[in-house]
C-alpha cells in the first residue's frame, strides 16, 4: 500500500475512533487520549517540526546558491512575491463576494458575553524592518522564519560569488541537505500512526454543538476554500504551470494530509518540499527557494477565513462595510500573513488585527472560535497547495528543472 493510501487509513480511522469516544464514550475520551491519541500525535510532530529550522536554512542557502545568475534569482523572486500577493488578493476578494452574496451573518447571533483578547497589528515598517536579524543564531533558536530566509538566501549568495573556493562548504550543505531529507522520508514513515493520533485528538475534543450554529459560515469559508483550490490553482497550473491538476494532486496529496492533520504550514514543510521535488519534479533550487518563503508569508487559506469571517462579523454587528474598509481589510489581512508563522490557530490572532484595522468588535471572535480547528485544518492544506503551485509554476517558467538535469548528465 502506498504511504498516501497508508496516511489517509490513519486518518479515517482517527475521524472514526474520535467520534466514537466524542459521541458514545465521552467520559473516557481525556483518560484514552492523554495517553494514546496525544503521545502519537506528539510523537510525529515533534519529530517532523525538529527538521524545520535545518531544513529551511540548508534548502534556501543551496536553492540560492543554485541559481547562480543573479538576475535570474531577482526574477524568480519577483515571480514568487506576486504570485503570493495575487493569489491572496483574489483570494480575499472571492471570500468578501461570496460572503455578501450568501450573508452568513444574517441569523441570530448576539454579541452579548462574547468575549476575545484581540491583537494590534504590528507597525508595516516594524515588520520589514525585523526581517534583518541582529543575532542570526537567535532567529534559528527562535525559529523566526523570516529572518533565518533573510540570512539563508544571503549565505547562498556568497556562496553562489564565491563558487570554487568555497566548494568544500557548498558540498558539506548539499550533503547536510541529503542527510535531512533522508531523515524525512524516515519519518514519513510513522506519518499514518501520527495522523491516525492528531485526527483522533481533534474529532474527539470538538463540540459539535457549536457546528449546527455556524453552519452556514463554516461552509461559506469551505466552499471559498475548494474554489481557490479547483479554480484558481487548477487554472494556474494548467495555464503557467503547464500541469494537469490531477497529476498535482496525486503528487502533492500526502503533503496535504499531513498538513491537514497537524494544522501547521511550517511543521508540513519537510513534506511539502519532499512531495513538491520527489512527486512534482520540482527542482531543489526553487523548491527550497519558494516553498520556505511561502509557507511564512503566503496563506490563502487562512486569507480566505479572515475575509468570510470580517464580512460575517460586520453583519453580526449590523455593519455595513465601505469599499474603503473592504480594501483596508485586504492590505491588513496580506500584510499580517507576512508577519506571522504558519503555527496552528494563528489565523484568529491575524483575525484580531484585521476587525481592529475596521473598527469592527474584537470579541466577536468568540462566535467562531468553536468551529476553528477543522477550519484551520482545511486552511492549512490550502494554504501549503498555494505555495506547491508557486513552486511549480516557477519551475517551469524559468525551465530550472531542465537546466538542473542537464547539469547532473554532463557531471
Ligand atoms: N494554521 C495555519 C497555517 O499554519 C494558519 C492559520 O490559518 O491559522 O498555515
Amino acid at each position: 500500500m502506498s504511504l498516501t493510501k497508508k496516511i489517509l487509513l490513519g486518518m479515517g480511522l482517527g475521524i472514526l475512533v474520535g467520534l466514537f469516544f466524542n459521541l458514545a464514550l465521552p467520559d473516557f475520551f481525556d483518560e484514552v487520549n492523554s495517553y494514546l491519541f496525544v503521545p502519537l500525535g506528539t510523537i510525529f510532530l515533534n519529530l517532523i517540526k525538529m527538521l524545520v529550522v535545518p531544513i529551511v536554512l540548508v534548502s534556501l542557502i543551496l536553492g540560492t546558491a543554485g541559481i547562480s545568475d543573479p538576475k535570474k534569482l531577482g526574477r524568480m523572486g519577483l515571480k514568487t512575491i506576486s504570485f503570493f500577493l495575487a493569489t491572496t488578493a483574489f483570494a480575499i476578494i472571492i471570500a468578501m463576494g461570496t460572503s455578501l452574496i450568501v450573508q452568513p451573518g444574517s441569523g441570530n447571533y448576539s454579541l452579548a458575553g462574547a468575549e476575545y483578547e484581540g491583537t494590534e497589528a504590528p507597525p508595516v515598517m516594524d515588520t520589514l524592518l525585523n526581517i534583518i536579524p541582529t543575532n542570526a543564531i537567535d532567529s534559528m533558536v527562535q525559529g523566526n522564519m523570516l529572518q533565518i530566509i533573510f540570512f539563508s538566501i544571503l549565505i547562498g549568495f556568497a556562496l553562489a560569488r564565491l563558487g570554487s573556493k568555497v566548494q568544500g562548504l557548498t558540498r558539506l550543505v548539499e550533503q547536510a541537505n541529503e542527510v535531512l531529507m533522508f531523515l524525512v522520508n524516515f519519518i514519513m514513515k510513522i506519518a499514518p500512526y501520527g495522523a491516525f493520533g492528531l485526527i483522533a485528538t481533534a474529532v474527539g475534543s470538538q463540540g459539535y454543538d457549536a457546528f449546527s450554529a455556524m453552519l452556514k459560515y463554516m461552509l461559506v469559508v469551505l466552499f471559498v476554500l475548494l474554489l481557490q483550490v479547483i479554480v484558481v490553482y487548477g487554472s494556474a497550473l494548467t495555464t503557467l504551470g503547464k500541469m494537469s491538476p490531477i497529476k498535482f494532486l496525486k503528487g502533492f496529496s500526502p503533503a496535504m494530509i499531513v498538513a491537514f492533520s497537524t494544522s501547521s504550514s511550517s511543521a508540513t514543510l519537510p513534506v511539502s518540499m519532499r512531495a513538491a521535488q520527489d512527486n512534482l519534479g520540482v527542482s531543489k533550487p526553487v523548491s527550497g527557494f519558494v516553498q520556505p518563503l511561502g509557507a511564512t508569508i503566503n496563506m490563502d487559506g487562512t486569507a480566505i477565513m479572515q475575509g468570510v469571517a470580517t464580512v460575517f462579523i460586520a453583519q453580526v454587528a449590523g455593519v455595513d462595510l465601505t469599499i474603503g474598509q473592504m480594501l483596508t481589510v485586504l492590505l491588513t489581512a496580506t500584510l499580517a500573513s507576512i508577519g506571522t508563522a504558519g503555527v496552528p490557530g494563528v489565523g484568529l490572532i491575524m483575525l484580531s488585527m484585521v476587525l481592529t484595522s475596521v473598527g469592527l468588535p474584537v470579541e466577536a471572535i468568540a462566535l467562531i472560535l468553536g468551529v476553528d480547528r477543522l477550519l484551520d485544518m482545511c486552511r492549512t492544506a490550502t494554504n501549503i497547495t498555494g505555495d506547491a503551485v508557486c513552486a511549480v509554476i516557477v519551475d517551469r517558467t524559468e525551465g530550472v528543472s531542465e537546466e538542473a538535469e542537464a547539469q547532473q548528465e554532463s557531471a
